[in-house]
């Protein structure tokens, strides 16, 4: 049934032809949903780079999803982040959290460093 005159909102994925040629999204909303939407799977891939590089991180996978976990050794209090709430929460928040995995990441290069001379 489809054909190339097909043409759809890449957002929500409802029929546009009536729109003009060139428009991709069905309205503004859309518009921002799709660049929030992009925007947060930019941060998801790079924190899921952050806890596999991390001591004490790592990418967990249950049958049905990804879930990345962190174990504070001072707390001792084990956190799961499932990819659903990560995706649902703001870039803003995500931003934050990558911010503080960098400055672990940082602190723990500073270590190693401090350690190997001798
Ligand atoms: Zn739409």
């Amino acid at each position: 049934m489809s054909n190339n005159s097909e043409h759809c909102c890449l957002s929500c994925g409802i029929d546009i032809s009536n729109k003009r040629i060139d428009a991709k999204y069905c309205s503004d909303r859309c518009r921002m949903r799709y660049r929030r939407d992009q925007k947060n799977s930019k941060l998801l891939n790079e924190l899921i780079d952050l806890f596999t590089q991390l001591p004490n991180h790592s990418v967990q996978q249950t049958d049905s999803e990804l879930y990345l976990q962190s174990y504070n050794a001072l707390s001792r209090k084990t956190e799961n982040w499932h990819i659903s709430e990560l995706k649902s929460m703001s870039n803003q928040r995500l931003k934050d959290l990558i911010k503080k995995k960098r400055w672990l990441l940082a602190g723990e290069g500073l270590t190693n460093m401090l350690f190997n001379r001798s």
